[in-house]
């Protein structure tokens, strides 16, 4: 048993939790119990749920590990990722599924549900073994290609209608590959500039409209990764006006940064610290984003948390890989995005950033009101203090966080999962 002492529930009045097998037996002003740990005042939200984590292992284990990488969401105050299914092997089989489930059973700091590949190999050639890797000990609800597109029409109309019989959901990475080939950055002002390829927001706002449709078509779920752009936002607006069963996400990254990095920014030009797929926008892209998640247009906000070893990142922009690590500064860049802009309060970031994502990846035991009953996973989070991002002192093994040298407020004072503390004080237990 456990008192966490001082804490604000959403921000609230300041209250005692008490916890007991991993469950909040009780909630209330003056508790006290033999241990017990002080929240300092700080607001609790409900552990954040990811739907979007890269962990790479198997096979990428230079770049982050499930050791590393549940350490990393931890710190960030998730008690549970999404771990997808580009990894080597791709997470294509009920055996692979399963391996990254023990791994995260046996290594985690937090619960890894693997998400399993639509296709074969990602190739997009053939489904995958959707039902095994359902009925499978890993449960998979969430299928996905991530990091590729499944364009083929056909393939992913058959993945929307198979899945259905399990209420498992597609989540498409939207980007329509003959539009992107060679693509290097936002197609825009900035890239004419810089002589850069350019990706224009019609390639993945093209996808989008057409898996809305294909989902409306079968009845099935449809999630839409890391939505970049305006129109994406308009399409999503008008699938959810028509009543059908769409959800999306936005990184925290896509909230806050634009373009014109690429040109002109702290770390100097052409830094391929800003290359990511999506690429990052306009600023007329980032507020349409951020008015989506205020108003629930966009479900969630999931990492896309995307480790590269140096050697990958720090090369020339064309060959440098893409993606940005994201777990540990998610709340802190959508606490400036969100909460300081005013656009959201601490119910509405818990909602989507715990509860929503939680619901869409069919989680029973995360994303619950922080009310007796309910499984003690709880973030404590701080968001008065502003400070400079220092990935040195970051849980990944990866160093690419778009964000260093940068202010950001807010910091996570704690985590528990089940009532078990992975964080105190900031630092992983
Ligand atoms: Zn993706």
């Amino acid at each position: 048993m456990m008192i966490i002492k001082n804490v604000r529930i959403l921000g609230g009045e300041p209250v005692d939790i008490r916890v007991a097998d991993g469950v909040i037996a009780e909630i209330g002003p003056g508790l006290e119990g033999p241990e017990t740990v002080d929240g300092g005042g700080a607001i609790a939200l409900p552990g954040l749920v990811d739907l979007h984590t890269h962990l790479r292992e198997p096979g990428r284990e230079d770049a982050e590990t499930v050791q590393t990488g549940t350490q990393s969401a931890a710190r960030g105050g998730y008690t549970a990722v999404h771990a997808m299914a580009n990894t080597s092997p791709v997470a294509d089989t009920a055996g692979v599924v399963e391996q990254v489930w023990r791994l995260g059973r046996e290594f985690a700091h937090c619960d890894v549900h693997p998400v399993g590949a639509v296709t074969v190999g990602l190739e997009g050639r053939q489904l995958a073994e959707l039902g095994a890797m359902a009925d499978s000990a890993a449960r998979v609800r969430v299928f996905s290609d991530d990091g590729k597109c499944v364009d083929d029409a056909v393939l992913m109309r058959r993945a929307l209608e198979y899945v259905k019989a399990f209420d498992g959901v597609v989540a498409q990475h939207a980007q329509e590959p003959r539009l992107t080939e060679g693509a290097q950055m936002n197609e825009g002002v900035v890239s004419g500039r810089l002589g850069l390829t350019g990706w224009p927001a019609v390639a993945e706002e093209a996808i989008i409209a057409r898996d809305c449709l294909l989902a409306a078509h079968v009845g099935s779920r449809l999630h839409v990764c890391h939505v970049s752009t305006a129109g994406s936002v308009e399409i999503i607006r008008w699938a959810k006006s028509k009543g059908w069963n769409v959800t999306a996400e936005v990184t925290p990254h896509h909230l806050l940064l634009t373009d014109d990095l690429v040109e002109e920014s702290p770390v100097g030009a052409y830094n391929p610290i800003y290359k990511v797929n999506p690429p990052l926008r306009t600023r007329a892209d980032v507020e349409a984003l951020r008015a989506a998640l205020a108003d629930g247009t966009i479900d969630v906000v999931a990492t896309d948390h995307a480790p590269h070893p140096v050697e990958d990142k720090e090369t020339e922009w064309s060959a440098a890989a893409m993606g940005m690590i994201g777990l540990e500064t998610a709340l802190s860049v959508v606490q400036e995005a969100m909460v300081e802009t005013g656009l959201l309060d601490w119910a509405g970031i818990a909602q989507r950033m715990s509860v929503v994502p939680a619901r869409i990846g069919r989680l029973s035991g995360q994303g619950q009101p922080l009310e007796a009953g309910a499984p003690a996973n709880i973030t404590l989070y701080d968001p008065s203090v502003r400070t400079e991002v220092d990935p040195s002192a970051y849980a990944s093994k990866s160093r690419n966080t778009p964000y260093e040298g940068m202010t950001l407020p807010g910091r996570v004072v704690a985590t528990f999962l089940r009532g078990r503390p992975t964080v105190l004080e900031g630092k992983l237990v």
